[in-house]
């Protein structure tokens, strides 16, 4: 009872901010940034040294140096604020996924990133931050009523959410769902499917549950868009369709809107601060939750971006985060701001357009007919196998693959245990005997040293020349929903 008490009023304080408009936003964010050095400073070597120079009271944000996941994850054990934290504990923590939604050392929510640029990172989170989360996808970026009284009604009608995630492991958005705060049942009925295939099944247990609201990622969206327009998913409840995650396409905005008869909202988040923005109900683009996170467009040389303009790469401060404070992280994401106000009046800044992650959709034929697979499907294994640091797979040809894999520093794979990591992955996806692993070792996987990002799936095949015209249609629409960055542009 107190936790839904106080996640009423952390509900209801995320939506009175807003009302205050900018002015308030502003100040609350440079309190926490304030607060986060100074926090930052006493309690983390690591960023003692860093910020040696810095004065918690008297600092610019462009004083202080840009991290990368590579030195963050190097240096996890000093970077943390609690010293009990050890990146080899952790890690074996999460080595087996059942322990998913289990609180390790009583308190902490854990979860690392699927390694959309090839190197995992692992997050640590408290209970204060999962509510937090909670309150803010409660009161922002939802079509629900959000005044107090709205907030309080849903204790009695409950929405129902449908998600569907990939993968059994700790990846952030699963964690996000398996650490959510206990109370949040009260509010929100949830259906948390953990696979999207069989299809079948996925789609039979979705028209079951008749969700309010459908979250998933923006490929699993265009898969099920495609079986609602061909006529087996109905799901005549539904309000609100949220994609997360990935970057979605025009073409497949377009195409999910069509086939559920909604608008998408859209989400940018990473796994690193889950609570960077939150989807507009009213049009394309995405809020910055700037009270809770700063998010800087740059270029490659770190310098500011102007609104209206793609930079090279984006800075993330993570406000809430004080166990492993995330501050000026670069991630390479191409990100336009909006110059202008959202029409909808929310006084956030608004994201018009993210392209980032870069994997290819896959087709692979069963029997007489071809099956679009899901890239998470196939690095979904590899991801919970931390001996393998940068690794590439490519499709040689239509049931076959190469995994070119690198250990990770200071580690050493074997490609027998590698064998049986993608054996027991393929069995979980209903795979095996149906496409073939060759294995590759070697220290010849790098991202581009230009971009930093690595292609993970890539395919010398291609779709399929002989698709029908419903499946040519979402071969379409899923090769435009990865964008590839302006700079790999044309490479191609
Ligand atoms: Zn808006």
């Amino acid at each position: 009872m107190l936790e839904t008490v106080r996640l009423v009023a952390r509900g209801i304080q995320q939506k009175v901010v807003l009302w205050d408009g900018r002015k308030v936003i502003d100040w609350l964010q440079a309190r926490r940034l304030r607060r986060l050095i100074a926090h930052a400073k006493a309690h983390s070597p690591f960023y003692a040294q860093r910020y040696r120079n810095i004065d918690p009271d008297g600092f610019r944000l462009e004083d202080l140096p840009p991290v990368t996941k590579t030195e963050l994850m190097a240096n996890f054990d000093d970077v943390v604020t609690d010293r009990r934290l050890k990146l080899r504990d952790l890690e074996a923590f999460m080595s087996d996924p059942q322990r998913l939604g289990q609180w390790y050392l009583g308190e902490y929510a854990v979860s690392r990133t699927s390694g959309t640029q090839g190197m995992q990172a692992v997050i640590v989170q408290d209970r204060r931050m999962m509510e937090l989360l909670f309150a803010l996808q409660m009161t922002r970026g939802t079509v629900f009523p959000t005044t107090p009284w709205g907030i309080v009604a849903r204790l009695v009608q409950r929405a129902r959410l449908a998600v569907i995630t990939i993968g059994r492991g700790f990846f952030p958005s699963a964690a996000a769902l398996a650490y959510a705060p206990k109370a949040s049942r009260r509010f929100v009925k949830r259906l948390w499917l953990q696979h999207i295939e069989p299809l079948e099944e996925v789609v039979a247990r979705l028209n079951r549950f008749r969700p309010h609201v459908l979250l998933a990622y923006a490929n699993v969206l265009v898969i099920l868009a495609r079986e609602a327009l061909a006529g087996r998913l109905r799901l005549p409840g539904l309000r609100q369709v949220i994609n997360m995650s990935e970057p979605l396409s025009d073409g497949a905005r377009a195409l999910v809107s069509r086939a559920f008869g909604l608008p998408v909202t859209n989400n940018y988040a990473l796994g690193e601060c889950m609570a960077l923005t939150t989807g507009c109900t009213c049009s394309p683009g995405m809020h910055v939750q700037a009270d809770w996170a700063i998010l800087e467009v740059v270029d490659k040389n770190y310098r500011p971006v102007p609104p209206g303009q793609p930079g090279d790469k984006v800075l993330v401060t993570n406000l809430y985060n004080t166990v492993q404070p995330f501050i000026r992280y670069e991630v390479n994401d191409v990100v336009t701001l909006s110059p202008s106000a959202c029409p909808c009046g929310c006084p956030l800044p608004l994201v018009l357009k993210v392209e980032g992650r870069t994997d290819e959709v896959i087709w692979i034929r069963v029997g007489d007919r071809y099956k679009l697979l899901h890239p998470y499907v196939l690095v979904d294994f590899l991801d919970e196998y931390p001996p393998v640091g940068w690794y590439q797979i490519i499709q040689t040809e239509r049931n076959r693959f190469l995994l070119r894999a690198q250990p990770a520093p200071n580690r050493t794979v074997s490609v027998e245990e590698l064998r049986q990591v993608i054996e027991r992955g393929l069995k979980h996806y209903h795979l095996d005997g149906l496409v073939q692993f060759d294995i590759e070792i070697t220290d010849q996987v790098a991202p581009d040293p230009r971009s930093g990002k690595l292609r993970r799936i890539t395919s010398r095949v291609g779709p399929p020349a002989d698709l029908t015209e419903e499946e040519r249609l979402l071969a379409e629409q899923s090769q435009a929903s990865f964008v590839p960055p302006a700079e790999n542009r044309g490479a191609a």
